[in-house]
């Protein structure tokens, strides 16, 4: 099979930018990855691993002679990053990010991009861990995964094609949505839950005998907090992009936290069963049939 693309342009050589070239390559999709992330010893190691070929020395040298481009930056370095490629960017060229919000991403795409908003398609693979960095890259990272597309108006539809054929060469699921919709949806199982495992460490070290209480978690503990672990970086900006669903999400949240305490203070127990047994059937019935991701 020929090659989908040429010559794959890739900014942040970190976790899921390695991860990208690494399936790319992996699958014949492209013949050669010119990489570009902000510190010269991540795109050295980066080129060291064999996940980029080439290293570039600007993000705009990354882009030079690419046919697909692949920003991989915490989401607040995207606008940033558009503005130091745009000069290159053409109408043939496709360009995707995964960014895990979407309207800022977009906003930036719209102002900085401009005649060229056609050639970007926003993308959010619904893949990860809560480890980062180049060397934790891994070419099985996207398989069987979701990715969502959040085209708008602009964007070119023959761009829109080639990326979902790409990501589904890559052995992703695509679905569509609204940016706006991806945000709220992503705010309530997302950004939401990342934040409680947050708040919840922090509630517990900083007690007089939060560590003794740490050392005692069981499995339950192990998986509600697996999360908390993540990077911090990413998740202040992930956090600050999309703190209106957040903050909605938080006080939907906050009611039926207030809902069940009461229950619990009032010693009602019928009506927190009740409570219990409703969460307990929709998280069991939760991606039954479908492989444990
Ligand atoms: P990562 O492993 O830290 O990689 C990010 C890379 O981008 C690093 O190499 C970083 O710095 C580089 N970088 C930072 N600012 C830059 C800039 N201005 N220009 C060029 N390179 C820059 O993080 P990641 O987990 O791959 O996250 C990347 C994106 O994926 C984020 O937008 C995040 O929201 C999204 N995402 C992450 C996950 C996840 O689970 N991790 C899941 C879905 C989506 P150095 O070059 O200094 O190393």
């Amino acid at each position: 099979m020929a090659a989908m693309f040429e010559q794959l342009g890739l900014i942040g050589c970190g976790l899921m930018g390695g991860s990208f070239a690494m399936a790319m390559k992996r699958a014949g999709l492209v013949k050669r990855v010119v990489g570009y992330s902000k510190s010269p010893s991540t795109t050295e190691r980066a080129r060291q691993m064999g996940v980029i070929d080439v290293e570039a020395p600007s993000a705009l040298l990354a882009v030079s002679g690419a046919d697909v481009v692949l920003l991989a930056v915490p989401v607040a370095a995207t606008e940033a990053t558009f503005k130091a490629i745009r000069h290159l960017v053409t109408a043939n060229m496709l360009v995707m990010d995964v960014g895990s919000t979407k309207r800022d991403v977009v906003d930036a795409a719209r102002r900085v991009l401009r005649d060229h908003v056609g050639s970007f398609v926003p993308s959010h693979p619904i893949a990860g861990k809560e480890v980062s960095g180049v060397e934790h890259a891994d070419p099985d990272l996207y398989q069987g995964r979701q990715v969502i597309l959040t085209p708008v108006d602009k964007t070119q539809p023959a761009h829109l094609k080639r990326a979902q054929e790409l990501w589904e060469a890559l052995g992703c699921q695509v679905q569509q949505m609204t940016p706006e919709s991806h945000d709220a949806a992503f705010a309530a199982v997302s950004h939401l839950p990342h934040l409680l495992a947050f708040a919840l460490m922090h509630g517990i070290v900083h007690q007089p005998q939060g560590k003794e209480f740490l050392g005692l978690g069981g499995p339950g503990f192990k998986d509600f907090t697996r999360i908390a672990a993540s990077d911090p970086k990413m998740w202040r900006d992930v956090l600050l992009a999309n703190r209106l669903e957040l903050v909605e999400q938080a006080k939907i949240f906050q009611r039926s936290l207030a809902n069940m305490l009461q229950m619990a203070e009032e010693g009602n127990g019928e009506k927190l069963e009740e409570m219990i047994a409703e969460a307990s059937l929709v998280r069991s019935h939760w991606r039954m049939g479908q492989k444990a991701k």
